[in-house]
């Protein structure tokens, strides 16, 4: 998956969002509208909403992590 620019006139495709899509999200090995248009904001808001989803179990460990060397 790669994420590209979008220079072509088309509206962010998330939700009710009505902002020009400034990126487009391109997927391997799916057909021929393989691109999901999303604005800046929505692109932020998909990337926080990931990150919640993934991010934290690493940031405990390293808190974790960090918390240890902290005490030695
Ligand atoms: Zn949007």
């Amino acid at each position: 998956m790669e994420i590209d620019d979008n220079t072509t006139r088309v509206r962010c495709e998330l939700g009710a969002c009505k902002n020009r899509a400034e990126h487009a999200i391109r997927f391997d090995r799916v057909g021929i509208r393989s691109r999901l248009y999303v604005c800046d904001k929505c692109l932020r808001e998909l990337y926080e909403a990931i990150a919640c989803k993934i991010v934290p179990k690493s940031i405990e460990t390293a808190k974790k992590r960090g918390a240890k060397k902290e005490r030695k």
